[in-house]
Parts: C-alpha cells; sequence; structure tokens
C-alpha cells in the first residue's frame, strides 16, 4: 500500500479524488462538513511539503450539467476549512481546467467542477479519466465513499500514474481499520449486526463468521432468527423466506465456534409509532397485534457482558427503530458498552449506514475507536469484496 509519506510532493501537483458529496440545504449552504474535515489532513500534508492540491469529486447524482450541483456552491465552505484560498475551474475536464492547473503554484488549491456533470465519469469512461490524469503529477485517491465504484476517476485514472498514485491519508485509515477488524489477532473478536433485514447482510455474515468468536444479532433481523426457532414474535418485522437460511447459518456458526448471541426481551408496542404505550416483554413470546421495536433490558444486560469481553468490535446496523426516540434507547445503550470497551482498550470500528448516523446523532463519535467514513463501500468491504478505487492503487 503506498501512502502519503512515500511519494514526494514538493513542487507537484496532487491530482486527489475526494468526496465532497456533501448535503446541502434549500440555500444550498453545506450543513454537513464532516466530509470536507475527513479530506483535510491529505490536503494539508500534501501543502506542507510544497506541493499543490487539485481537489475533484462528485455531489448528487446529476444527469449533465446542473447547477444547484455545482462543486462551486461548497468552494467557500472548503476554503474556510482549509484556511486557503480556493480556486474553481468552471469544468472538470477542457480549457479552464487546464490552465488553471497548469498555472498551479506550491501551496495552492484547484477545486475543479463535479466530475457528473460527464455521465463519462460513472462509465468509467477511459478518455474522460485520461483527459483528468492531465491534470497532475501524482494521483492520489482519498475517497473511500467512492472507493467501491469503478469510476473514471476512482479507478480508471489510476492507470495513467503507474508509479505515481497513493492512498490518501483517509483511505489509508478506513482500510486500516477494516483490515483490523477482519484479521485481528486481537481476541475475542465481536461483530454486532443490526437494522432491519437479515436479507441484505447475508453476505457480511457468510464472509466475516471465519473471522469473528461472538456474533450478536440485534434490531429487526433477529426476529427472523427467534421466528425460525419457534418464537412467537407477533407482528414484529421478519423476512418468512429466511427461515430456513437463518437455521443454516446457526449450525454454520457452531461449526465455526462462534457464538450467536440473540436477543432476549423487546420493548414492545401495538403500533409501529413513537406515541405508544411501551411493555417488555419476552421476545419469543410477543403476541399477535403486537411488535417489537427495541432491545428490552435483560439484552443489554446479555450483549454488555459480551462487548465488555471483547477486544475488536465491529457494529454495523441499530438495535431498535432508533429514529424514534422512545425506542433509541437500545441502541444508545449500546453505544455507550462500546464506547465503555474501548476506553478499556478494545479497538472499536462503527460502520455502514445507520449505525453511523446513531453514533453522532447519540455523540459517541469520539469515544469509540474509529467510525467509517462510506456507507456502501464499508458494506462491501465487509461483505469481503475488492473496492476497485482500492484495487486501482495497489496494481
Ligand atoms: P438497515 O438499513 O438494514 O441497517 O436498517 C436500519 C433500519 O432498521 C433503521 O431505520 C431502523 O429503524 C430499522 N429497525 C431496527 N430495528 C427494527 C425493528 N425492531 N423493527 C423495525 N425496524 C427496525
Amino acid at each position: 500500500m503506498k501512502t502519503l509519506d512515500q511519494l514526494s510532493f514538493k513542487n507537484k501537483k496532487a491530482l486527489i479524488r475526494v468526496d465532497f458529496n456533501v448535503p446541502l440545504d434549500d440555500n444550498k449552504k453545506v450543513t454537513d462538513t464532516t466530509r470536507i474535515l475527513a479530506a483535510k489532513p491529505t490536503i494539508d500534508h500534501i501543502l506542507a511539503e510544497g506541493g499543490s492540491c487539485i481537489l475533484m469529486s462528485h455531489l448528487g447524482r446529476p444527469k449533465g450539467i446542473d447547477p444547484e450541483l455545482s462543486l462551486g456552491l461548497i468552494a467557500k465552505t472548503v476554503a474556510e476549512i482549509l484556511g486557503t484560498e480556493v480556486i474553481f475551474a468552471k469544468d472538470s475536464v477542457g480549457e479552464d481546467a487546464q490552465t488553471k492547473a497548469a498555472n498551479l503554484t506550491p501551496g495552492q488549491v484547484l477545486l475543479i467542477e463535479n466530475l457528473r456533470f460527464h455521465a463519462e465519469e460513472t462509465k468509467g469512461d477511459e478518455t474522460f479519466a485520461k483527459a483528468l490524469s492531465t491534470l497532475g503529477d501524482i494521483y492520489v485517491n482519498d475517497a473511500f465513499g467512492t472507493a467501491h465504484r469503478a469510476h473514471a476517476s476512482t479507478a480508471i485514472i489510476a492507470s495513467y500514474f503507474p508509479d505515481n498514485k497513493c492512498f490518501g491519508s483517509l483511505l489509508e485509515q478506513e482500510v486500516k481499520a477494516i483490515e483490523k477488524v477482519l484479521n485481528s489477532d486481537d481476541r475475542p473478536v465481536l461483530a454486532i449486526l443490526g437494522g432491519s433485514k437479515v436479507s441484505s447482510k447475508i453476505t457480511i455474515i457468510e464472509n466475516i463468521l471465519d473471522k469473528i468468536d461472538d456474533l450478536i444479532i440485534g434490531g429487526g433481523m433477529a426476529y427472523t432468527f427467534i421466528k425460525a426457532q419457534g418464537g412467537k414474535i407477533g407482528d414484529s418485522i421478519c423476512e418468512d423466506d429466511y427461515l430456513a437460511y437463518t437455521l443454516e447459518l446457526i449450525e454454520k456458526a457452531k461449526e465455526k465456534n462462534v457464538n450467536i448471541h440473540l436477543p432476549i426481551d423487546v420493548q414492545s408496542t401495538t403500533d409501529f409509532s413513537n406515541e405508544t404505550p411501551i411493555t417488555v416483554r419476552d421476545i419469543t413470546e410477543i403476541p399477535d397485534g403486537s411488535q417489537g421495536l427495541d432491545a428490552g433490558p435483560a439484552s443489554l444486560k446479555k450483549f454488555e457482558s459480551v462487548v465488555m469481553n471483547a477486544k475488536t468490535i465491529l457494529w454495523n446496523g441499530p438495535l431498535g427503530v432508533f429514529e424514534f426516540s422512545n425506542f433509541a434507547t437500545g441502541t444508545k445503550a449500546l453505544g455507550t458498552i462500546i464506547a465503555e470497551s474501548t476506553k478499556k482498550g478494545a479497538f472499536s470500528l462503527v460502520g455502514g449506514g445507520d449505525s453511523v448516523a446513531a453514533v453522532k446523532q447519540f455523540g459517541f463519535e469520539d469515544q469509540v475507536s474509529y467510525v467509517s467514513t462510506g456507507g456502501g463501500a464499508m458494506l462491501e468491504s465487509l461483505e469481503g469484496k475488492n473496492l476497485p478505487g482500492i484495487a486501482a492503487l495497489l496494481d
């Protein structure tokens, strides 16, 4: 893995694929700067070494040129975060970008227009990738969020920099965090999977079973396991097509000496709503007309001992419908326990969609070892897939 410190950026123009796909409000103001902040260490490193930076990214899913999704809208925010002027090129290729890139001097930053204004970007077009490549001397990929896409700027472009390409520090951290969890000698290794569906996590479970010691299954996923084993789950979310599969999985886990930990009790209600009376019930005795929307106190106690005993922890997916404040208790409590275990020395990685949102919402971001910035890319990594953006850097 070639990293930033293995290349010299002095007097070089670094063409950096960043992930500035940030949310904008109705006034086109950036509402969450996490992704820009996440790219700052790489940009700072290159500028401090006497290089210049050409930043390229996509924003949203434009169909052709769309002023509402111009990266020009975020140039000021990028400049504020970097603490330096940001020059903007009104296209990602062509004369304006070429001239501005050619005139860039050490210490300067150029942001080029939304790559996806060209359909060639997502098609992984060679000619477009080649045109982009002429802008810089060194290619740096720091966009973990798009590393699972074989797009022109994330993968195809790398072949034009056979000796001058490297991981940005964010991408390096993401890859190392996943490695640390999936190839860890710090045992027990625990994976906590929650969220709504078993079906969306099958490939992950299959891939990680060989690498973990304990598996906590929580959230909506758990009910399919409970029903498959003969429990009464009432109206709780369940995938009947996967009942047989979950039984197979339980057997597979036994063969591999992986302990599966399921919830014991739940916070149940009669309506899928926040404003409804809650009853704590045994997860195997939920009557028809009721459904479990969060983990109960006995489940949390059971999970606590597993989490506190773990040396390596992966968390993906909430333990309940955390979007409803009254059913966020389990997810919040799990965050607290993971934070405690981390304080005690465990390595904890939170990754993939809703658990990241939960960790941020409940303020645990700084109390776990690593929070991944890439939803789909993280999930595909956990599924054991080779991400094109990473493979292209390793070629
Ligand atoms: P996923 O995208 O598969 O990770 O699932 C995340 C979603 O699962 C969140 O929106 C949660 O509200 C939902 N979820 C978690 N637990 C339950 C449950 N017991 N019943 C219904 N939905 C749930």
